[in-house]
């Protein structure tokens, strides 16, 4: 019995300890942070709030105390957090969400509140939270445990009792976003959120040029086409091979880095890296012109849906994507606008067609978002030849077969012609697709304005402004 209560009471009290502290001389600079120059502009201010808290606080401006860094491993969440903190002169608390999630009851949320209350008596601070998926992931009732539970009610409780004013930020990196708690991403929590996603082509060179600072170099070293050959790797991959093939000189004897080693040393990484997702040059081309298809489109189409970015970097389950930002905040879109866009998602599929005569199955994301746009014109919106004046959803009222099968043509339709009409649009402007798919072959990701450039000079093609005001009737059922 006496065993079994000592036995007891160690399982209950285990030592809460505190988190792995790294102070602010830990060795990382804003400038060892490389190719990350849009997360790197989004997070400048934390590093001013932090050294000069009084600057925001007399405006009255509330700086996010939470900002969640999200994208795929090894591509240099933790390094950023640890390079504001070291640029900021913080302290930097970091913990693996993953060391929260104990089989003992409240051990978890002990840790949680440890490690706020040491980061608030060394403020100004960083408390970094790495894999928070561990004990935020969305709590979905199976698997999700009463510990992991309770830990992200205190995060959440420590979160919320931040002051204004206290100099300590909290950075949350996840691979996941898509499955975090919603609760974790409200006002006040991890409320600004910022992607630090795989390097392009200029990012490799770059992060290359980071790691091989300080190694001896032969001349014919050319970072550039080390990085042409790397796409899909992260920075921490790209480190790996930096490291690789200074092993690989030192034991041939060298005194310096030879192009050949880094080649060794690539041969190396990506073998290691079998499973991933590195494309074959054959697949980059089609994913070039298919991403170019859609960036060419949303020209043609005006200015509906601008294109802010287009990259044949793989992010998640895409091989490369085109970001479109509306121009506008919209809430009204005539008929003529959504059959503009579904040319837009269709483009991409199309170019392929135009370009190699086949399609492929990497489309499947943008024939989804077709069909069901196309789905809600005809059955929501009366935006179809079938009927204008009423919506077509079978659970309204009762639809005979017939008309159910007008509808579903109807949606097929509206498909398909936006797809033909794709086709001749990309046929006639071809060069423009040419020029486009190169260029981002070339560099692998263009912004709105190389876009612009390469597009000067091609008409828009949209008749969206033409026929505003008009509701094209052919048949009524
Ligand atoms: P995980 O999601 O697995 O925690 P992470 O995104 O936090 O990964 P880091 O731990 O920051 O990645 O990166 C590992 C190492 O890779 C860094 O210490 C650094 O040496 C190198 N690295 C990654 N990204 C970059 C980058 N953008 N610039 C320079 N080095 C980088």
């Amino acid at each position: 019995m006496m065993v079994y209560i000592l036995w007891r009471t160690l399982q209950v009290m285990p030592r809460v300890t505190a988190a792995k502290t790294i102070t602010a001389s830990a060795n990382v600079s804003w400038d060892d942070v490389a190719g990350l120059d849009e997360a790197k502009d989004e997070l400048h201010e934390v590093i001013d709030f932090l050294r000069d808290p009084e600057r925001f606080g007399r405006l009255g401006a509330r700086v996010p105390k939470g900002i969640l860094l999200y994208g795929p491993p090894g591509t240099g969440k933790t390094l950023l957090a640890k390079a504001i903190a070291s640029e900021a002169g913080a302290k930097f608390f970091a913990q693996s969400a993953s060391a929260f999630v104990e089989m003992f009851a409240g051990l978890g949320a002990a840790r949680i509140r440890k490690l706020f209350e040491e980061a608030r008596k060394n403020a100004p601070a960083i408390v970094f939270i790495d894999e928070l998926d561990a004990v935020g992931a969305q709590r979905t009732g199976h698997g999700f445990s009463r510990e992991q539970d309770q830990t992200l009610n205190q995060l959440l409780v420590e979160l919320d009792g931040f002051e204004a004013r206290e100099q300590v930020i909290v950075m949350g990196a996840s691979n996941r976003l898509q499955d975090l708690d919603i609760a974790l991403l409200r006002p006040g929590r991890f409320d600004r959120q910022v992607l630090v996603a795989a390097p392009d082509l200029a990012g490799r060179e770059a992060i290359l040029g980071v790691h091989t600072r300080g190694k001896p170099l032969a001349e014919e070293i050319d970072l550039r086409s080390i990085a042409r050959q790397t796409a899909g790797l992260t920075g921490a991959e790209l480190e790996n091979i930096a490291n690789e093939a200074a092993i690989f000189a030192g034991r041939k004897g060298q005194k310096v880095l030879h192009q050949h080693d880094f080649e060794e040393a690539m041969e190396r990484v990506v073998a290691g890296l079998q499973q991933r997702k590195v494309m074959t040059e054959k697949e980059r081309r089609i994913v070039a012109y298919h991403e170019a298809g859609h960036a060419v489109m949303s020209h043609l189409t005006g200015d509906l849906l601008p294109v802010h970015k287009v990259t044949i970097v793989s992010r998640g389950s895409a091989l490369g994507y085109t970001l479109n930002l509306p121009s506008e905040e919209r809430y009204l879109h005539t008929t003529e606008e959504f059959e503009d866009l579904l040319k837009v998602f269709l483009a991409g599929r199309a170019a392929e067609q135009v370009v190699f005569g086949r399609i492929t199955n990497g489309a499947a994301n943008d024939l989804e978002k077709a069909t069901e746009l196309a789905r809600a014109m005809v059955f929501d919106y009366g935006m179809s030849n079938a009927a204008v004046s009423r919506t077509m959803r079978a659970d309204n009222y009762a639809l005979s077969e017939e008309t159910k099968a007008i509808r579903d043509h109807e949606q097929a339709r509206l498909t398909d012609e936006a797809f033909a009409e794709a086709l001749r649009l990309l046929v006639k402007h071809r060069p423009s697709l040419d020029r486009i798919a190169l260029a981002l072959l070339d560099k692998e990701t263009l912004d709105k304005d190389e876009l612009a450039e390469l597009l000067e000079g091609t008409e828009a093609e949209s008749r969206s402004s033409e026929t505003v005001g008009t509701v094209r009737v052919v048949a009524a059922d």
